[in-house]
């Protein structure tokens, strides 16, 4: 189905939707300063720079002698130990003990790793001459003060939490952290307090503001839960006002449907605009996207479909490109994707971006493979939680035979 069709038919491509909405989205750019002990996985709003040179002196990079000349015998006249310098100066013919770190004495220009050396009393012989400069870090080798040790718009990550402290970065400014509204809507939903037992007919366990707050607390986004609100349009709207005083972005799973108790969209329109709906993807087509402005400002919505599949796929494949914006992320989201040779036939029609479950894995011989976790309806969750990957259907293809290569997406987080 070309890009025409789909518009005709009412279903926006997904890559026009991505590119739609990244535009649509501006960054908040507010920041916060806080401790480095803090900072893990938060976005850097200003460079971060050196306190010191790293190393902070010339040590050494082996327990061994640091040595003064290119001779074979040595006289050892004291030790430097990591933490315990050596205060004196080495003369031609002297050498000191010295352990991995710890700083090379004035005068010293190499370091010989004691596997190769000999001690006879308080003489060091060694069998062959020590090149110049051997086993010795250099003062600034790593990092000169005042230099920038992390861009802008970098989210810090392990490495970047040691380099900072091991630079004496005490607090760092971060884009604040982002604002979410989460709620729910559907008669049928009951909380998990709810003992299995006493679930009427046809009522369901509210499992998706449960997965979706999880995903949202792993992206270091904080949630003001607005709970569960019937089919209802006086509630709904009453929920809507409050999540778009109350945070930067509104997510809702359910009612975003065709139904006759679908009352998402007709709220949204009424407090605000409705700019998304219907998309050329499976599972996912309801997705919703618009704003609720309010009295400064304005909030995002994401309403998400009902359908427990539908609603993470939606989540991670549309709302957090987004969000990357959103919260000032400098670039765009951009996941991994290869190719993988399919374990079992797939029936799909053209028309739609499928994000089919499935698992992938090297088989004996290393080749990428990949089977689809059962049976694909946007309610079974058990084919979600099996997964480890998307295996993505371009929209024009149809159905898949065995031994075909398809495009695969592995989990990132907050799907792993
Ligand atoms: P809807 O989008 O409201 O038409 O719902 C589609 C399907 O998703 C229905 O089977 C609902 O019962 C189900 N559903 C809606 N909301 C949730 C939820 N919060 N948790 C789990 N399932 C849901
Ligand atoms: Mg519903």
């Amino acid at each position: 189905m070309t890009i025409d069709t789909c518009l005709q038919k009412g279903l926006l491509p997904v890559e026009r939707a991505r590119a739609q909405l990244l535009e649509s989205v501006a960054p908040l750019r507010e920041t916060e300063t806080l401790p480095l002990e803090q900072a893990r996985g938060r976005l850097l709003a200003e460079a971060a720079s050196a306190q010191l040179d790293l190393p902070p002196c010339d040590n050494s990079a082996m327990d061994g002698y640091a040595l003064c000349g290119d001779g074979l015998q040595f006289s050892l006249v004291g030790k430097s130990l990591a933490g315990h310098p050596y205060s004196g100066a080495l003369e031609p013919g002297q050498c000191v003990r010295i352990t991995t770190g710890a700083a090379l004495p004035e005068g010293a220009d190499r370091v010989e790793m004691q596997e190769n050396i000999k001690l006879d009393d308080k003489r060091v012989l060694l069998q062959k001459a020590a090149a110049a400069g051997a086993h010795i870090r250099r003062r600034g080798e790593d990092v000169t003060s005042g230099e920038t040790l992390v861009p802008v718009g970098r989210r810090l990550k392990v490495p970047d939490i040691a380099l900072l402290a091991a630079a004496g970065v005490q607090r760092v400014t971060v884009l604040r952290r982002l604002r979410a509204a989460l709620l729910s809507v559907g008669d049928e939903l009951k909380p998990l307090s709810t003992p299995a037992a006493e679930l009427g007919t046809g009522e369901i366990y509210d499992s998706n503001r449960i997965a979706l707050r999880a995903a949202l607390e792993e992206l270091e986004i904080d949630v003001v839960d607005l709970g569960c609100q019937p089919d209802d349009p006086g509630p709904i709207r009453a929920a809507f006002e409050r999540a778009r005083d109350s945070a930067d972005i509104v997510i809702t799973s359910g009612g975003v449907s065709v139904g006759e108790a679908d009352y998402t969209r007709g709220v949204l329109e009424e407090l605000g605009q409705l700019e998304m709906w219907r998309l050329a993807i499976k599972p996912g087509k309801p997705f919703t996207f618009g704003r609720l402005p309010r009295a400064a400002g304005e909030s995002y919505f994401f309403g998400l479909p009902g359908n427990p599949v539908s609603a993470l796929v939606t989540l991670y494949q549309l709302v957090l490109p987004a969000v990357e914006k959103i919260r000032g992320a400098d670039d765009e989201l951009v996941r991994f994707q290869g190719r993988a040779r399919l374990l079992n036939p797939i029936r799909k029609s053209p028309g739609r971006l499928d994000f089919q479950r499935g698992f992938t894995y090297r088989d004996g011989d290393g080749l990428q493979v990949v089977e689809t976790t059962g049976i694909q309806g946007s309610h079974i969750l058990s084919g979600f939680s099996h997964a480890n990957c998307f295996i993505v259907l371009p929209r024009e293809s149809g159905d898949c035979d065995t031994g075909d290569w398809v495009t695969i997406e592995p989990f990132g987080a907050p799907l792993t």
